[in-house]
């Protein structure tokens, strides 16, 4: 194993419980416009914006497109005629109120911080982000946070780590780690950087055969064991 120093950690579904914070957002939105907030509406909901967040990370729509998109192909399907962008501002401000952490995240990134210096790497939007890293505490185990929207680059671009390593003064991409749970953004993201990456597969989701993660582990807090 190389000798790491700097460990680049995603936020959403590595040290946040997303799909949990997404769930409670949306449902209790949903339930103030007076729309359907079931279980299965609220699954919908989150295929739909994963396939906007997808094609956004692949290059295909720029980052607006992901709002207004998700809402009005959501809003569709259950033939509602409410404001697409409206609901959208609902929703982000609902969701920074939410900071569902993994099981043993702050433990973890504590045990993390004490051997090497840390940082969160994330995609999610700005204002969001920096309001459930604080509210957790997250943010005081960190040293800094590098969200797509502030750098103008998202992962996996190699410009977006271009910026960070720059930023943090370290140019040698082996003394770097990514950590995170998406193959197409954390792990694509570290072959486009060159840097090593560390897959923390919480979903259990199949490995891939073009996209190979340097290490697997199946949770946050069993990283551990190798870090
Ligand atoms: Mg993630």
């Amino acid at each position: 194993m190389r000798e790491y120093k700097y460990l680049l950690v995603d936020a959403d579904d590595t040290v946040f419980d997303f799909l949990a914070c997404e769930a409670a957002a949306i449902k209790s939105v949903l339930a103030r416009y007076g729309l359907p907030h079931d279980t299965k509406t609220v699954n919908a909901y989150s295929k739909i914006n994963l396939k906007y967040w997808k094609a956004f990370e692949r290059g295909e729509i720029k980052r607006e497109s992901i709002f207004l998109g998700r809402f009005k192909e959501f809003l569709a399907l259950i033939n509602s005629d409410v404001e697409p962008m409206k609901i959208n501002d609902d929703y982000f401000a609902e969701l920074s109120n939410r900071a569902v952490l993994m099981p043993g995240a702050l433990q973890t990134l504590s045990y993390l911080a004490k051997k090497y210096r840390v940082f969160i790497t994330t995609n999610g939007v700005s204002a969001t982000q920096i309001k459930r890293t604080n509210d957790s505490g997250v943010a005081d185990l960190v040293e800094k946070i590098y969200i797509s929207e502030d750098i103008g680059f998202q992962k996996p671009s190699a410009e977006y780590f271009d910026f960070v390593l720059k930023d943090i003064g370290q140019l040698d991409r082996s003394r770097y780690l990514i950590i995170g749970d998406s193959l197409t953004s954390d792990i694509l993201g570290g072959i486009n950087a060159g840097i090593d990456t560390l897959w923390v597969n919480v979903r259990g989701n199949p490995a891939s055969d073009d996209i190979k993660p340097t290490f697997t582990v199946n949770s946050f807090t069993s990283l551990q064991k190798i870090l």
